[in-house]
């Protein structure tokens, strides 16, 4: 393992300045939250940074504050808490579903958005284009647990329980950095690996992300976040689903649906989104909207398991807003 140097940051702009001051002296810098994927990076080789800026100790950006138009959350806030606040059912279900309940105590919302993939490829040292090179060992591969949308060049699918529940809450991403703070949508967050294989956001060296802001949304609204694992708990998805409804009885006013654990980036639904609108959420419609979930589908060799489990997870998860 190589030499490295730590920096506890007490602030948000305690940390972006400590990681400006080490770029500007030519090392590599890498922001740990509760470090348990970081810790993992470094052990296995994919994070080779010279200097972990450790947010521990920032006690400004952890907390959740609500007001008439929407609610802040500190991007350091714990998954444990976050899993215990009111803000939104499909979010605190989505953080509570997050590996083990030691993981969630020390982990932040920030870095669960912001962990690497965990092909086991990219994790196990081949120079793919995730980690510079320029090819993907998984098209030919073992692929069974890899992406069936958006994928190429890197079929990788994005880690995060978090971001699909965050994504169909229409929150904004707040990315503070040297020049300030900047607030992004998802669509400006998350990159696709055709935009750039190497990342999967648009955070720049120095950025961190600091908060995301939720808005308000109606009352009749309901939402729930349904995790489907290859095993029964302690482990990424294989399929998830967020949704988020505006519900009139059972008539379907808005919708907002994300899948997890098959794309390269949390993977929102506008089709079965516009198919669901001004209709009654019966067991024809939400079948009907299953399928449309996967007409997109492009399943690799050894993953068209995830075809059926998708339109099935769409399914069941609709079904279990109808019944509130
Ligand atoms: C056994 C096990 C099971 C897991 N199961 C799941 C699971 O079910 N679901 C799931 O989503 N994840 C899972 N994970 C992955 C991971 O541990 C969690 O996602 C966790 O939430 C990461 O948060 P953290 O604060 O510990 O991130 P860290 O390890 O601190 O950071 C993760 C990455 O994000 C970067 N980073 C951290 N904070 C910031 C920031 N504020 N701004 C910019 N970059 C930042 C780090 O440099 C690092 O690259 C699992 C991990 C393990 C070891
Ligand atoms: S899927 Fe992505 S991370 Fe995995 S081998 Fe291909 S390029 Fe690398």
């Amino acid at each position: 393992m190589k030499t490295l140097s730590n920096i506890n940051a007490s602030s948000i702009s305690d940390a972006v300045a400590a990681a400006q001051q080490a770029l500007g002296n030519g090392q590599s810098i890498a922001f740990s939250g509760g470090g348990t994927d970081l810790l993992q990076q470094i052990k296995d080789g994919t994070d080779r940074s010279d200097v972990i800026i450790n947010l521990r100790n920032v006690t400004d950006a952890s907390q959740i504050t609500s007001n008439g138009s929407g609610t802040a959350i500190g991007g350091l806030i714990t998954l444990t808490d976050l899993s215990g606040s009111d803000v939104s059912a499909v979010l605190a279900e989505a953080a509570a579903s997050v590996g083990t309940p030691q993981i969630r105590n020390v982990a932040t919302l920030s870095g669960n958005v912001t962990q690497r993939p965990w092909c086991w490829y990219y994790r196990n040292g081949f120079n793919c284009y995730k980690a510079g090179g320029n090819e993907c060992f998984s098209v030919v591969g073992e692929n069974q647990q890899h992406a069936i949308f958006g994928g190429g060049p890197s079929f990788i699918v994005h880690p995060s329980d978090v971001a699909p529940a965050l994504v169909a809450l229409n929150a904004s991403f707040v990315v503070s950095g040297p020049a300030g703070e900047r607030s992004l949508s998802a669509q400006e967050f998350f990159v696709l690996p055709s935009q750039n294989p190497q990342q999967e956001n648009v955070l720049a060296p120095g950025e961190l992300l600091s908060g995301v802001n939720i808005p308000s949304a109606p009352s009749n609204t309901v939402s729930t976040y349904h995790k489907i694992m290859d095993r029964e708990a302690w482990t990424h998805a294989e399929v998830s689903v967020a949704a988020v409804l505006t519900l009139a009885g059972n008539r379907v006013e808005a919708a907002s649906i994300v899948l997890g654990g098959v794309a390269t980036i949390p993977w929102k639904l506008d089709a079965v989104e516009s198919f669901l609108v001004g209709k009654e959420l019966t067991e024809a419609v939400v079948r009907e909207a299953g399928a449309l979930a996967v007409a997109d589908a492009q399943p690799l060799t050894k993953n068209g398991h995830k075809v059926p489990m998708t339109s099935a997870a769409v399914e069941r998860t609709l079904m279990s807003l109808a019944s509130v």
